[in-house]
């Protein structure tokens, strides 16, 4: 059963405006999806549901919210763009609208793309809340993937790990980028999970004795020198992140450091600080594992204090030591920014650093202490002047905007672009000089005796193919020439 109160709980106070817009929307969806079924034979809206409920844990704000419970709607009912703008506007028509053109992304296994494919999916996306969104959706899919078609489970389940995971982790979502991981793994290498299944059954007691033990002396430590403890807890690493990690180590576990970890959560910067000091003077740290993240954040905006201890009996630990608010960033990442747009109080001057992945992308020209103007500018137009568009194989090739089918065949092979003879988009015969859009499918027709012209320079957007066809031109004029010479 579903049930709206589960997601004010969750959120806290709502006003009356937003209680009835969330209302309208859960009502709105649960219509529209009446009688139809997942393939678990659960109601449809379930989905929806949940979906929201993820979103709401993430602390989205009302308007995404009302989009998650509608989230489905444009692809699956039958249920026109119009009716939706005219009950809820144009803003939350634009999330749903954006929700579903992601749902055409697919990832067919080909490595070299798959940088491309991460840009297309934010490209397409228009807005960071819609990238969020389809997070979320992913996820509870992946949790209901049991039910899917043998092969269409694999490709879910390895696209989530190749491209949705890696994307949450550039937006700081760590949090979710171990959920999604962990959801898809026993999916996407059966071998590989049961493997390691199998290597941390044995030791599982073991490190929740250890946990809790260390977990315990800490707390009284902490209690006798005054620190306000805001939370302390432990976990168990995530299976597919130590996964990736006993690669890099010869598959020993003994050489993982982090697999078991406790999580100190204090009011202020310099309590971290003490707290590290205190768990040095208890326990004896590693050497080399000393991490001070604080100082120096991580790519991603990671900030925490780090460092592994002997916790005797040949066992260690890893102790990570954060304020609340570097809490929340790690766990939540980008999404965080919604959550702290209302109470205006988080600083926004060093978000440069953080997201250093779309800052090279393009520079955020936001302005300091005014989260608005911040989040408009997570906008996703920064890949305004590029276009992806995908081979007959379902690759994706990023180019400049205006290219043409030729520089899409340069950008593939430069012995393809020499001998482009025709070429067909979306399953039409077009010129090779016509514009591409977004998501067109592109197939080169080729023969051996077509070749480049002057022309063709004129046409041409990229780079490379201009490289190309100018150094054919080069060598063919100097042949031509030298044969007029031998005949002479
Ligand atoms: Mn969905």
């Amino acid at each position: 059963m579903t049930n709206l109160q589960e997601i004010t709980d969750i959120i806290g106070k709502v006003n009356k405006k937003d209680e009835e817009l969330l209302t309208k929307a859960y009502k709105f969806a649960e219509r529209a999806h009446e009688g139809q079924k997942r393939m678990s034979g659960e109601p449809y809206f379930n989905h929806a549901f949940e979906v929201t409920k993820i979103l709401a844990k993430l602390r989205m704000d009302v308007k995404a919210l009302a989009a998650g419970f509608m989230h489905d709607i444009l692809e699956d009912t039958k249920i026109p763009e119009e009716e939706i703008r005219k009950e809820f506007g144009n803003d939350i028509l634009f999330l749903i609208k954006g929700v579903t053109k992601l749902g055409t992304l697919k990832y067919r296994g080909h490595e070299r793309h798959v940088e491309s494919l991460r840009k297309f999916f934010i490209a397409m996306a228009n807005d960071l809340r819609v990238v969020i969104m389809k997070f979320a959706d992913r996820l509870h899919n992946l949790r209901t993937l049991e039910y899917i078609r043998e092969d269409k489970r694999k490709r879910i389940a390895i696209e989530s790990i190749e491209v949705y995971a890696p994307l949450a982790n550039r937006l700081g979502m760590g949090k979710l980028k171990g959920e999604i991981e962990d959801a898809a793994f026993p999916y996407a290498y059966p071998k590989e999970y049961a493997l390691v299944e199998e290597m941390i059954k044995e030791k599982k007691e073991s490190y929740k004795k250890n946990l809790e033990e260390v977990h315990a002396a800490l707390k009284k430590e902490l209690k006798k020198n005054k620190i306000h403890v805001v939370e302390i807890d432990y976990r168990i690493k995530h299976k597919y992140s130590l996964y990736k990690k006993l690669q890099k180590y010869d598959m020993d576990i003994e050489k993982i450091f982090d697999i078991v970890a406790l999580r100190v959560v204090v009011d202020t910067v310099e309590e971290c600080y003490r707290v590290l000091g205190i768990v040095h003077s208890i326990w004896n740290p590693l050497p080399g594992r000393i991490k001070d993240y604080i100082a120096i954040p991580k790519p991603n905006g990671y900030r925490s204090l780090h460092t592994t201890i002997f916790t005797g009996l040949g066992r260690v630990a890893e102790i990570q030591i954060k304020t609340q608010e570097m809490h929340a960033q790690s766990a939540y990442g980008i999404a965080a920014h919604f959550a702290y747009k209302e109470k205006g109080s988080k600083k926004f001057e060093d978000e440069k650093n953080k997201f250093k992945w779309i800052e090279e992308l393009k520079e955020l020209h936001y302005t300091p202490g005014k989260p608005q103007n911040f989040i408009e500018h997570l906008k996703t137009d920064f890949f305004n002047d590029r276009i992806f568009v995908f081979t007959p194989q379902g690759d994706v090739i990023d180019l400049p905007d205006g290219s043409s089918p030729l520089d899409f065949a340069y950008s593939i092979h430069s012995d393809i672009g020499d001998h482009t003879s025709g070429a067909n988009v979306n399953g039409k015969m077009v010129p090779i000089f016509s514009k591409l859009k977004n998501g067109d499918i592109v197939d080169i027709a080729t023969k051996k005796d077509a070749h480049p012209s002057s022309k063709w320079l004129k046409f041409i957007k990229t780079t490379i193919a201009k490289k190309h066809i100018k150094s054919y031109l080069d060598k063919n004029s100097l042949l031509s020439k030298l044969k007029s010479f031998g005949r002479s």
